[in-house]
């Protein structure tokens, strides 16, 4: 039997390919767009640059990590004061971020040019920081008009940020396959992008990867995410833990803990790994990409597994297998350990 479903597709229009980015004018003019400002973090600062000179374009270098509030607030006025009429964001889940802050305050027309495999071009949630206090929003005007992957963009992510940026987009798709208000289509894509994903990350085919993660995004963008975001969320807010390195860590262990509960779910995971067990199989992968496999080594507090436990089951949210604080605890002390789960 079916089971009944709601399926929406998401807005966004997508251009892949490598050398794609030389479409980006011809994007911008599709969009209306007479002097879009290009938005970046200090690091792409030069490729920005480049960009926003080659077509007469305003240049923006100061997205941060987290999307601080106050950055944007700065970047809205450079926005005003250079009369933008859009934003180009070029870079990771940080320069998409502050173009998605500027897209929700003024409901201009956003197009992406993706760096890493975050995923985030895809959605129409927005992470904000304000006084150290992380708020998530969805929002319409959030979701990017235009995103461009272009696999040239993504070479020059060091070995140890592919990795990780790609274990963090493999668990949008992981979540997607249980997620309360999935569908067809998003398993598909689901199973899909984790395939790609495992082929191409080891490999160091970032066409493949890039293409792995256009899918993940798409379900990060289309259904709602369960225990592994919430966990990695309480990681990330309470004890500063790094994104990409703590999705990578914890992945295994929720899968672990959800998967009796999913065993369609898990038999997807396994055929897309191409292993026997899909929270093993999602460890050995991590390894054989040398991507850190304990929180130890993150920098987490032993003596903040308990607090972490705690604030796991505070609020309760959809998730395939109940919330039992005892078998939580005992999660976070083998993402600790970095303990392969059993199979
Ligand atoms: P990021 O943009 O901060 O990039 C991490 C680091 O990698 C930065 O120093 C950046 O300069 C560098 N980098 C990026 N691309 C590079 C490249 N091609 N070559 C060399 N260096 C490169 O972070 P990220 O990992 O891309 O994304 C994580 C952030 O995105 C988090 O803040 C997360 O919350 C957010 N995110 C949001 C959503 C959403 O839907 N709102 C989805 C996924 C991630």
């Amino acid at each position: 039997m079916v089971q009944p479903f709601i399926y929406k597709a998401l807005p966004t229009r997508v251009i892949f390919g490598r050398g794609k980015r030389e479409a980006v004018k011809a994007e911008a003019d599709a969009l209306g767009l007479k002097r879009p400002l290009v938005v970046t973090g200090k690091q792409q600062s030069a490729q920005g640059a480049e960009l926003a000179a080659k077509h007469g374009w305003p240049h923006w270098d100061g997205a941060k990590m987290h999307t601080p509030v106050e950055v944007t607030e700065a970047a809205l006025i450079y926005y005003k004061s250079a009369g933008a009429d859009g934003v180009i964001a070029v870079g990771g889940g940080s320069s998409i971020g502050l173009g998605k802050a500027i897209g929700l305050r003024t409901d201009c027309p956003q197009l992406c040019l993706p760096t890493s495999y975050a995923g985030s071009e895809m959605t129409n949630i927005l992470g904000e920081t304000a006084a150290g206090a992380k708020t998530t929003k969805r929002d319409a005007k959030i979701q990017p008009e235009t995103v461009i992957y272009d696999a040239d963009l993504v070479g020059s992510l060091p070995a140890a940020m592919a990795a990780t940026s790609g274990m963090n987009a493999i668990a949008h798709a992981v979540e997607g396959l249980y997620a309360v208000d999935g569908n067809p289509i998003i398993s598909l894509m689901a199973e899909e992008g984790i395939a790609a994903l495992a082929a191409a990350l080891p490999a160091g085919d970032t066409d493949k990867a890039l293409y792995g993660a256009w899918l993940c995004g798409t379900v990060l963008g289309s259904v709602s995410m369960a225990l592994h975001h919430k966990l990695c969320h309480v990681l990330g807010g309470t004890f500063n833990l790094p994104h990409a390195e703590t999705h990578t860590v914890v992945l295994p262990h929720a899968v672990a803990y959800n998967a009796p509960a999913a065993p369609v779910a898990m038999m997807r995971i396994m055929k897309a790994l191409g292993a026997k067990s899909a929270a093993g199989g999602l460890y050995d992968l991590a390894k054989k990409l040398t991507a850190p496999t304990s929180l130890k080594e993150l920098g987490m507090p032993e003596d903040g597994l308990d607090k972490a436990a705690d604030m796991a089951v505070a609020a309760p949210y959809p998730n395939p297998r109940a919330l039992e604080r005892a078998a939580l605890r005992q999660l976070f002390q083998n993402a600790y350990d970095g303990r392969r789960p059993a199979e």
